[in-house]
């Protein structure tokens, strides 16, 4: 007979959904991104059966078909916001989503500021996609089964907000660049916390969030599960992985650094 504890690890081994969050990239802002030491990409979803690319950067392209993952199975590109490293890629990713304009399929989300004055995104493409939504301080949208918010604008010196993701099963939050402000914390949660942590200790004027932002995001939110992900030059000198490893200790709260390429599967978080 089996011991109990084989059987439970069975039982939660399976997903019922096979929801998955792959990282094609862990680079953030200028020079990690421009030296590509960390790859960059942004996020690739695959919730309650639709697949959703977040914030294509420089490579996606690369970074996604190496992991043989669809561009035309996406039904869903979200942009948080018009900086390189968030929307570098998004135009041929369309193409590819759309199978070079001759499928007219899936939308993109993206704010105002990325798609007027000086558009992230070639006109010709336009036409190739179901449609193009704005995203906006404190609206809902959707995708197939999946729902998210963007609850509060950031600041960041371009128009951005985070996400809050629903599936049938699971909430999770992104938390993309911001500075910290009163009000960031009251406006995500749940099991997982994504986090953009470009640096890690707030000693320039950037708009980014640091170390101890993330600890004290975290301290607040107590999710199952935080991933820091989106790693600037002091960052990654410092060595991602331990400094999770420490912010696991401090908040009791497991923390995780990201890698390239790897693929989270949300069935890790286990039942609401
Ligand atoms: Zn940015």
């Amino acid at each position: 007979m089996l011991p109990c504890s084989i059987v439970t690890l069975v039982v939660e081994d399976k997903s019922p959904s096979g929801d998955t969050i792959t990282f094609l990239g862990t680079a953030g802002a200028r020079f990690m991104v421009a030296s590509q030491i960390l790859a960059s990409g942004g996020l690739w979803l695959n919730l309650s059966g639709s697949e959703i690319l977040v914030d294509p950067g420089p490579g996606c392209i690369v970074q996604s078909t190496k992991r043989k993952l669809r561009a035309d199975k996406l039904s869903a590109i979200i942009v948080s916001h018009r900086h390189l490293d968030h929307s570098a890629d998004v135009n041929i990713m369309i193409e590819a989503m759309t199978q070079g304009g001759f499928k007219r399929r899936g939308r993109l989300f993206a704010p105002a500021d990325a798609l007027e004055t000086e558009p992230v995104i070639f006109s010709y493409l336009k036409d190739y996609l179901e449609g193009i939504e704005v995203l906006q301080e404190g609206k809902s949208y959707s995708v197939g089964n999946v729902s998210f918010d963007t609850p509060v604008r950031h600041i960041h010196p371009v128009e951005t907000y985070g996400i809050v993701f629903r599936t049938t099963e699971h909430t999770f939050s992104y938390i993309t660049d911001s500075r910290y402000f009163d009000g960031l914390c009251q406006s995500y949660g749940g099991e997982l916390l994504i986090i953009n942590v470009v640096m890690l200790e707030h000693n320039l004027p950037i708009d980014h969030l640091s170390v101890p932002d993330a600890e004290h995001i975290i301290m607040e939110l107590k999710p199952k599960v935080a991933i820091l992900t989106h790693f600037g030059m002091s960052m990654w000198r410092a060595k991602p992985w331990e400094l999770a490893q420490r912010l696991s200790q401090q908040t009791g709260v497991r923390v995780i650094a990201a890698r390239d390429g790897m693929r989270f599967e949300l069935s890790q978080l286990g039942n609401n």
